[in-house]
């Protein structure tokens, strides 16, 4: 039989109602054997999620303040949960064990894991499947990375002993028995490491939009939906800025070859979106050029020239080293035969830019260096691009006509991604422009 690992994000489980429809879609499917859930999210806009809740709570906690009306906030979300569902349940120790946790100072990543902690105890009540804590079973390093060797030997034999589990998404523990939390948004980790654990034939992540969308609504009005996506796909779109999963979701399941499902809790009959392994899955073929588009504000670049740079052996891997020994990742490096353009996050530069690029002058003598942060990238992404011819012109024509200038451009070789600096004031026109141009390729099936 199937196995399907099913993650539930926070608006999934964020009351009682939720926890109904979240049980109805486990229930549907014998294959739903293992189940992680998130904290409570917010019921309602302008609604606290339980996790930001705990951090305050911690914080306050932490500067010696009283927290009794905050803690007990937390305590009523849970409460009112367990209540609804009718369960004949108590979570009472816990609280008061959490409680002096909080005040004997256990920690923020602690604290902040306590919402998934609980969740999945309310839920694995509620489905009568037994609980596993995934301090047991999760596992990092020293130094704060995630440890997969470990993680997966321990997680993969204690799942062959159970049919049904839930695991809380978010945490796992330290050498040390403390508890770490992946950053926020982890519990989408969490589903793909246990996905990959349990060998599972598919990752469904439940969540409150019907998978993903060809680019940003919030840019782009009532852009289509996509049915499938690769994992390579997904890594560029996210990676610029397309959210819905965390970014480093895709790796242990994407390691495994299994793929992930986007489906939205409150659709439950919508496909959502399917995302495949690159190339080996037969959804892999598509007869879409362009599979989405996203960017991000907030680049800048350094440009340097200098005579007969092409001739000077050593001098990209000098002013790289620079920024390595600042510990910045540049994000593209275009470049002409006597310049080169490093593109970076603005965000890595702040209060350092002049030291490098001082350092930069001293180390290559360029015979000239600039520093401008006007710029926000673009990314086309497409599998049906590879061999695609013209498709680079359509995209520079749509920009050219909505009358944005294009600063930069950079093509991977896999031909699955064209890259595109424009300056801030440009982006949204830009995003539309190209859109509008490729949205009919993609007619829905
Ligand atoms: N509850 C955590 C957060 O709000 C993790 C998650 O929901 O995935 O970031």
């Amino acid at each position: 039989m199937d196995i399907k690992v099913v993650k539930f994000g926070g608006s999934s489980l964020a009351d009682a109602k939720q926890f109904e429809k979240v049980a109805a879609i486990i229930k549907a499917d014998p294959a739903r054997r293992y189940v992680v859930p998130s904290a409570p999210g917010k019921r309602f806009s302008g609604d606290d999620k339980v996790t930001d809740l705990l951090y305050q709570c911690y914080d306050h906690a932490s500067k010696g303040e009283n927290i009794d009306a905050e803690f007990q906030k937390i305590v009523d979300r849970y409460n009112d949960i367990i209540r609804d569902l009718g369960l004949d349940f108590s979570l009472d120790n816990e609280f008061a064990q959490i409680k002096s946790a909080f005040l004997f100072h256990a920690g923020r990543d602690y604290a902040a894991s306590r919402g998934e902690y609980l969740n999945g105890k309310i839920l694995a009540e509620y489905l009568g499947f037994p609980f596993i804590d995934a301090a047991g079973v999760i596992f990092f390093n020293e130094d704060g990375s995630f440890n997969a060797k470990l993680t997966n030997t321990i997680l993969s034999a204690k799942l062959r002993t159970m049919h049904n589990a839930v695991i809380p998404g978010f945490y796992g523990a330290m050498p040390n028995d403390t508890i770490r939390t992946f950053s926020r948004g982890g519990s989408d980790i969490t589903g793909s490491i246990v996905a990959r654990a349990a060998d599972a034939d598919l990752y469904e992540n439940w969540t409150d939009v019907s998978g993903f969308l060809m680019a940003d609504p919030r840019i782009v009005t009532n852009p289509k939906p996509i049915h499938i996506i690769t994992y390579h796909e997904l890594r560029e779109l996210s990676y610029m800025g397309a959210g819905v999963l965390h970014e480093d979701a895709i790796f242990p399941v994407r390691y495994a070859g299994i793929p992930i499902n986007i489906r939205n809790t409150n659709q439950p009959d919508a496909p959502g979106t399917m995302i495949v392994p690159d190339s080996k899955h037969p959804s892999y073929e598509t007869k879409e050029i362009v599979t989405g588009i996203a960017g991000k504000k907030g680049f800048c670049t350094i440009t340097l020239e200098k005579d007969r740079m092409n001739d000077e052996v050593g001098f990209g891997r000098r002013v790289l080293e620079i920024f390595e020994k600042h510990n910045v990742c540049f994000e593209h490096l275009p470049s002409g035969i006597d310049t080169m353009c490093v593109i970076l996050n603005k965000r890595d530069l702040e209060g350092i830019q002049d030291m490098i690029v001082n350092e930069i002058c001293q180390t290559v003598e360029p015979d000239s260096i600039a520093y401008d942060e006007d710029l926000a990238l673009i990314a086309v992404v497409g599998r049906g691009m590879v061999k695609a011819k013209g498709t680079a012109s359509r995209v520079f024509k749509a920009i050219a006509m909505a009358d944005v200038n294009i600063r930069m451009i950079d093509q991977g070789s896999s031909e699955q991604n064209i890259i595109i600096g424009v300056s801030e004031s440009g982006f949204e026109t830009a995003m539309r422009a190209i859109y509008q141009e490729f949205a009919d390729d993609n007619a829905i099936h």
